[in-house]
């Protein structure tokens, strides 16, 4: 896809819409991690010229509310790499819409009048080295399984989990992998007075012996409530932490191009999220459509390039 150019020299004095602000801020850190080169080097230059031209333009819808005649932009077209697991943009996008998807879930549930209970479980296992990542992934994927297959789990997470995997942490030392799961788990709405809870030092044993390992690995437990903290909605802030960076921008940024090359080879084609249970199931409930064709009416296109850490004019029609 080619990259329009921006020739109108007038438009470079355009501020950047707030619709604009997020991607950019993104696109800052893409830049500065230099995933584009790392990935030519590290991977193939085909890889580095998709991943460079993520979000290098932006044409919007310029619209207009029609009784309230406020103003509004909506992206209409942009060309994205798609590489979900790295780049800093689509991780983001992709993350926004997991976490959709994920509260949709959560509300059809509490709709058809299932009340769950929430746990936030984090199941670490001891670094490994880089090169090792993708059979420590298979090894934690059955032990997973095997937790699952367990009374204990079977009669605790009554309504399924959703999971998310890190690969590397923003403390991991240089050649090494941190792989863990975040997961959130509903537990039926007795659970922490009943027989079936779980204390933290269970859940060490169990995920100890569902790994087969001979050590006690780390793991943290959490309740999730419903309830508000630090001004932020705690299931809100959960759905946020599994859904995130698979690596942060930080850790690439911090890799070489070889390194990166190493880490993207190990995971390639392994899926970041996972559902299971009932949460699988049920089809989520969508949120509605901000902007309604019925209720906005179009009043033109812009079309934004990105040059020198912001989004520039270069037409509007
Ligand atoms: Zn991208």
């Amino acid at each position: 896809m080619s990259i329009p150019s921006n020739n109108e020299k007038s438009n470079q004095n355009e501020p950047q819409p707030a619709e604009l602000e997020e991607t950019a801020k993104r696109k800052c850190k893409l830049d500065k991690a230099q995933l584009a080169k790392k990935a030519a080097e590290g991977v193939n230059p085909k890889l580095g010229k998709r991943i460079g031209g993520c979000r290098s333009w932006i044409s919007l819808d310029l619209l207009e509310h029609l009784k309230t005649h406020e103003k509004a932009r909506r992206v209409r077209k942009t060309y994205s790499c798609d590489v979900n697991k790295f780049c800093p943009v689509c991780a983001w996008d992709n993350a926004q819409e997991v976490s959709k998807d994920l509260r949709g879930r959560l509300a059809a549930l509490k709709k058809a009048g299932i009340e769950y209970q929430q746990i936030f479980l984090t199941l670490t296992v001891r670094n490994c080295a880089l090169d090792k990542l993708r059979q420590t992934l298979a090894a934690m994927s059955v032990g997973w399984r095997r937790l699952m297959q367990t009374k204990r789990w079977k009669e605790a997470v009554t309504g399924g989990f959703f999971r998310g995997t890190e690969y590397i942490g923003d403390r991991t030392p240089k050649g090494q992998a941190h792989p863990h799961f975040h997961a959130i788990l509903l537990v039926s709405s007795s659970y922490f007075k009943g027989s079936s809870y779980i204390n933290h030092d269970e859940w060490v044993q169990m995920w100890r012996k569902a790994m087969r390992l001979d050590y006690d690995p780390v793991v943290g437990v959490e309740r999730i409530t419903e309830r508000r903290r630090k001004h932020q909605d705690e299931v809100a802030a959960a759905v946020a932490e599994v859904a995130k960076y698979s690596v942060t921008p930080s850790t690439i940024e911090r890799l070489t191009s070889k390194e990166f090359g190493l880490l993207y080879k190990q995971t390639k084609g392994l899926r970041q999220f996972a559902y299971g249970g009932e949460l699988a199931q049920i089809l989520p409930l969508l949120e509605p459509d901000d902007f309604n064709s019925e209720e906005w009416k179009a009043l033109g296109i812009e079309l934004w390039s990105w040059g020198a850490g912001r989004y520039v004019l270069s037409r509007r029609d």
